[in-house]
């Protein structure tokens, strides 16, 4: 079970954390949880640590810690009364190595991706002893993790790390031998090189640790707590009458969250659908309520589009020029460049006359793209690169749409009765996903007319 920043934000939230536990152990299920920094925790941290790097006066880095102080030692206090004073310990002792390694980055001026990785895993460890404090309260017996702890062996991309196939065995002789009789609370978002430094897995990366455990420990199911009903029609804080769906497949929800639907970390559902463990997405603020369940397409009801999803902050490249045409290697050359400067491709579509390309990337790593193509357009091999920063993505997903005639149709000619302009198209070949590309500014009501199209809100089938 992995609880989210929301769901141990607050002493009320930690005590349903617990009462959730405790009603599944005593159910007799063994329970592992993954836990997230309190909510804001990961970004006040990643804020204070640019402040450091940036400014040349002191920086408020005690002002800081105290508040971070403060917030956790009061959550301890209301949720762990009889262990309050020694893990207030633990969390002192931690807040002295941030300080240390925060006043060595502001000294040095040199914050690299390492201690960058190190500082902001401290959201989790200033939380996981809050919510095992608040688990032995209720004389439950628990013990903290540490992802090194848990066996979350990575790769050393760090700030988005992903785990290594030696995780499985480490995480079963670490996790399961304590299962029988007692709650591992493990620190999400990080986890250790084979060299013992720390990383992290990405914003968000909690749900990742959570499915690489259960996938380690051959968990029955991965269940993610967080603060909506489980995974929704479309982004609820854009489509107000989205609507929870009952399940999903681990493709359709892939789609959705490399789409930025935040409810999912993307490379969260790959270790569960490898091991084909179902994933339960639920409300840890209304428990009764079922979720939604994640799990092969063979058992989806097979709704021809099931959800949408919006990504804003994207830039689209056109590459043009006739050089291309009849080509061999010219997208080899262009996709190489990319991948050299770590420009991450999210939607491609080609003209069949190959005279043009089109790419979609992430915002932030538009001016790595633009000097990795520079280069290219100045050998001649392509004619003419531009790019346009103001647009979005929506996807819309669902399983159903292979084989069912018509539905690009539908979804063009509703967003064309719109008066907003497609910039760009693309359907990946699983068919669960048809994608584009609009205006910035046209994203939230392209997404709002595709709702309504196909009528996501409403129960029953379209
Ligand atoms: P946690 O802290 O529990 O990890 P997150 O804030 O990361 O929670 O993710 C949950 C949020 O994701 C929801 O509050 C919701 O606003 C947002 N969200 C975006 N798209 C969806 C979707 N399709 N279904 C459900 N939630 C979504
Ligand atoms: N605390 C990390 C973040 O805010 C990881 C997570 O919450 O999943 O990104
Ligand atoms: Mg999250």
């Amino acid at each position: 079970m992995k609880f989210g920043g929301t769901s141990v934000g607050e002493a009320d939230c930690i005590e349903r954390v617990a009462d959730i536990v405790e009603s599944h152990r005593a159910a007799g299920d063994e329970v592992a949880i993954v836990v997230s920094a309190c909510s804001g925790v990961t970004d006040q941290i990643i804020a204070v640590a640019d402040e450091v790097m940036a400014s040349k006066e002191q920086p408020q880095i005690e002002k800081f810690l105290s508040a971070m102080r403060e917030r956790h030692i009061r959550l301890l206090d209301e949720v762990a009364p009889d262990h309050a004073r020694e893990v207030a310990a633990t969390i002192d002792d931690r807040l002295i190595r941030l300080q240390n390694i925060l006043t060595a980055v502001h000294t040095l001026k040199e914050l690299t991706p390492r201690s960058r990785d190190y500082i902001v895993s401290f959201g989790e460890r200033f939380s996981a002893p809050v919510v095992c404090a608040a688990l032995r309260q209720r004389g439950i017996a628990s013990v903290v993790l540490d992802g090194a702890g848990a066996g979350i062996v990575t790769t050393a991309n760090h700030g988005d790390a992903r785990a290594l196939p030696v995780s499985e065995e480490k995480i079963r002789a670490r996790v399961v031998p304590l299962l029988a009789d007692t709650v591992p609370v493990i620190m999400g978002f990080m986890g250790v090189t084979e060299q013992g430094v720390v990383t992290t897995l990405g914003r968000s990366g909690s749900d990742y640790s959570a499915a690489v455990v259960g996938a380690g420990v051959g968990a029955d199911e991965i269940w993610i707590w967080t603060d909506v009903d489980g995974v929704m029609t479309s982004d609820p804080r854009i489509i107000r009458d989205a609507r929870v769906l009952d399940d999903i497949s681990y493709l359709e929800v892939m789609e959705l969250s490399f789409f930025g639907a935040k409810v999912l970390h993307p490379r969260s559902i790959e270790p569960a659908m490898q091991k084909s463990i179902p994933i339960r997405v639920k409300n840890s603020f209304r428990p009764e309520v079922p979720g939604t369940l994640i799990l092969r397409d063979e058992h989806q009801e097979l709704r021809v589009v099931k959800a949408l999803a919006l990504i804003e902050k994207v830039a689209l490249i056109n590459i043009n020029g006739a050089q291309m045409v009849g080509r061999p290697g010219v997208a080899k050359m262009i996709f190489s460049a990319l991948a050299e400067r770590e420009v991450n491709v999210m939607m491609i579509s080609q003209g069949s006359s190959e005279a043009n390309i089109s790419l979609i990337i992430d915002e932030s790593h538009l001016e790595a793209a633009i000097a990795a193509l520079t280069p290219i357009e100045k050998q001649g091999v392509v004619r003419e690169i531009t790019y346009d920063r103001d647009v979005a993505a929506l996807a819309v997903v669902g399983a159903g749409m292979a084989g069912t005639p018509g539905t690009g149709g539908r979804i063009f000619s509703a967003i064309g009765r719109a008066g907003i302009n497609m910039m760009m198209i693309s359907q990946g070949s699983s068919e669960v996903n048809v994608s584009f590309v609009v205006r910035g500014s046209d994203g939230k009501r392209a997404l709002q007319v595709l709702h309504d199209e196909f009528r996501l809100s409403e129960n029953s089938d379209d």
